[in-house]
């Protein structure tokens, strides 16, 4: 097996467009996910299909995880059908999904035994980044595994952060998410009263794009606040998911976190809303039923 025999398993909303961007790029590229449809957009292009983890990892020498959540990718880890039965010795596994850290550490412990390497890679720049292969991503592992991967994490990304042991990764991409939960909330509520107040939001965005109150969110989802443009993305369940993990590890730190335990509320309330499956903007419509302001 050489180098180039990468597998990705996953292939979601980012799982798709890295999987694409690794066949571009010219690595052979096995693939699975359990829906039928993103394998039917896949094979055409090049893509070898594989009918589990466990036969991808068999095709493989680095396998490329894009899952939802810490289970998903226990499932497809350490599952009858899964990567650890089908790797070969020597192989790596590449998590690109949001876990929680110490799952990521445990994981790459059972791997280590069975002399597999497994590293965190959490990626951050949502579906577009993904699909240009622009993602930051941020790397958990030794520095000769992680360096042995470069190729592959470069084929899906343009900032690539070596960021510590096992499970570092994962710590960065909670803090990032966390951030991203408050700022759109801080977002939604500039949108509320901007309408409340009657103001025009295209040019809200033009001046506070080029001001201090800016951010990521107010750049990429104010705008589509205000179509009422609510396509994931990334997923209301997902941010939720993260915020969640970020109040599980300040507890586990005895850090203080008012502000995310505000957002995480915001979005339990998005979930009960039936809003789960939207892009995780749509808790602008949170915000909205607060404040009695329409739909435009
Ligand atoms: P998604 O739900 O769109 O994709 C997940 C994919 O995993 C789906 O295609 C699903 O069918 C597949 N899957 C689930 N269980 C499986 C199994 N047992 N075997 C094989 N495939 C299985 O989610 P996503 O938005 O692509 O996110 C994936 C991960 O990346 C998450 O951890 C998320 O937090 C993280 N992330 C997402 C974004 C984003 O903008 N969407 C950005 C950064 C990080």
């Amino acid at each position: 097996m050489k180098e180039t025999d990468v597998g990705v398993v996953g292939l979601g909303a980012m799982g798709l467009p890295m999987a694409r961007n690794l066949i571009l790029k010219g690595f052979s590229v096995t693939v699975f996910d359990i829906r039928e449809a993103p394998l039917k957009i896949l094979e055409p292009l090049g893509a070898r299909v594989a009918h589990s983890p466990k036969e991808v990892a068999a095709a493989s020498s680095i396998v490329l995880t894009s899952l939802p959540s810490s289970k998903h990718v226990e499932d497809v880890v350490m599952g009858e059908d899964g990567l650890i039965n089908g790797m070969a010795r020597g192989g790596v596994i590449v998590d690109t999904s949001t876990i929680d850290p110490a799952v990521s550490r445990k994981l790459a412990e059972e791997c280590r035994k069975k002399g597999i390497t497994m590293i965190d890679a959490p990626v951050s720049g949502g579906t577009v980044g993904a699909e240009k292969g622009t993602l930051s991503i941020m790397v958990g592992g030794d520095k000769k595994d992680v360096d042995r991967c470069m190729n592959v994490l470069r084929a899906i990304g343009v900032n690539v952060y070596h960021v510590g042991d096992s499970g570092a990764g994962q710590l960065f991409k909670l803090i990032n998410n966390m951030l991203v939960g408050i700022n759109l909330v801080g977002v939604s509520e500039a949108f509320v009263l901007a309408r409340k107040a009657g103001i025009d939001l295209r040019l809200l965005h033009s001046v506070i794009k080029t001001s201090a109150g800016t951010s990521w969110a107010l750049e990429q989802k104010l705008p589509k606040m205000a179509s009422n443009d609510f396509d994931p993305g990334f997923r209301v369940w997902l941010q939720h998911k993260d915020l969640a993990l970020a109040m599980s590890l300040a507890s586990q730190m005895g850090a203080a976190l008012p502000m995310t335990a505000l957002a995480f509320q915001m979005y339990e309330s998005a979930k009960a809303m039936g809003l789960q499956d939207l892009d995780h903007s749509a808790i602008v419509k949170v915000l909205q039923k607060l404040s009695g302001v329409e739909s435009s």
